[in-house]
């Protein structure tokens, strides 16, 4: 691994929405993406001093979907290539723009976000990879919600159960998972899969924030220059929402029981966990108490 952290905290802020920019928020968030800190201005009257936060990278209003893939995701998908497991968490009050950082706008080609740029990156390397080597990849897309796991890409089969076994460590009972063969079908499973979790708009911001789903890419490489040995990584896909400050206890604790699932899932045999996390927050000034609340939380796994 070229890298040497196990996991990186990556803050990307969103533009002003039209509302926001209508209702005359003024922006508290001061990035500096030399320096990689986030400065998070008080508006109230007697406000504290500005706080200061520093990440492993920060991104503006201004990045481009592709510039955010190739700094955070990039990186994590040519490992699991190599056969080493990898994490991409989305964490983010409703609103912060996961969705659009996550998944973006698919059918616009400079809009699309990490999900669709990882399908890409992956069947263009194994293209372009010898003919000796053999590939296999498989995908699966869970939700656990409100501590449940539910299989998005088998809707009728209920609860599942989370297992563990010395041989392949934490593991969910009777999860399905589909060879995928091009991007499309990548693409169409998870569409189908999203539609198993869409709800009416008025329930929507309650389920989000109890809401978490995991799409997870398993790529098996065999042949090539290692004749006879197996190469398999896995690419788990995530995000997850905080969203008021009130349930902030609440919410962490089942952040944490996230982060020890992801962690478990990726921990498998390998000693080397390349987990990473990436957090996202909101510039405008109704969302200081989140926002501020969001940078002083500790990284999920610690
Ligand atoms: P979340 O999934 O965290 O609830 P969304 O991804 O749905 O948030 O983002 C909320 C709104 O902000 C959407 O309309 C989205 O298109 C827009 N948005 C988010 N991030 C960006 C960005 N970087 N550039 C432009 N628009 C964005």
């Amino acid at each position: 691994m070229a890298e040497r952290e196990a996991v990186k905290v990556i803050v990307r802020c969103r533009p002003f929405s039209e509302k926001e920019k209508a209702g005359g928020h003024s922006c508290i968030v001061e990035i500096n993406k030399e320096l990689a800190t986030v400065a998070i201005h008080d508006p109230r009257e007697n406000a504290d001093p500005p706080k200061t936060f520093t990440f492993d990278s920060v991104f503006d209003w201004t990045s481009k979907q592709m510039d955010v893939y190739n700094r955070t995701a990039r990186p994590i998908v040519e490992s699991v290539l190599n056969g080493y497991n990898g994490t991409v968490f989305a964490y983010g009050q409703t609103g912060t723009g996961k969705t659009f950082s996550m998944e973006g706008i698919r059918d616009v080609p400079e809009l699309r976000g990490i999900i669709p740029n990882a399908f890409e990156h992956i069947f263009s390397h194994i293209s372009l990879s010898s003919a000796s080597t053999q590939y296999l990849v498989r995908a699966s897309y869970l939700e656990i919600y409100n501590e449940d796991i539910l299989d998005l890409l088998s809707p009728k089969a209920g609860k599942l159960e989370l297992k563990e076994r010395a041989d392949v460590g934490v593991y969910v009972k009777d999860l399905k998972t589909f060879v995928i063969k091009d991007v499309e079908e990548m693409d169409r499973l998870m569409t189908f899969g999203n539609k198993n979790r869409s709800v009416g708009a008025t329930e929507m911001n309650a389920r989000s924030s109890r809401s978490h789903s995991i799409f997870t890419i398993t790529v098996e490489a065999r042949g090539g220059e290692e004749e006879g040995r197996i190469r398999a990584g896995k690419l788990h896909l995530t995000g997850a929402t905080g969203d008021r400050l009130k349930e902030a206890t609440k919410i962490n604790l089942s952040l944490s029981a996230l982060g020890n699932v992801i962690s478990s899932l990726v921990d498998g045999k390998s000693s080397h966990i390349p987990y990473r996390d990436s957090k996202l927050t909101s510039p405008a000034s109704y969302n200081y108490d989140e926002t501020s609340l969001l940078c002083n939380k500790p990284k999920i796994n610690e």
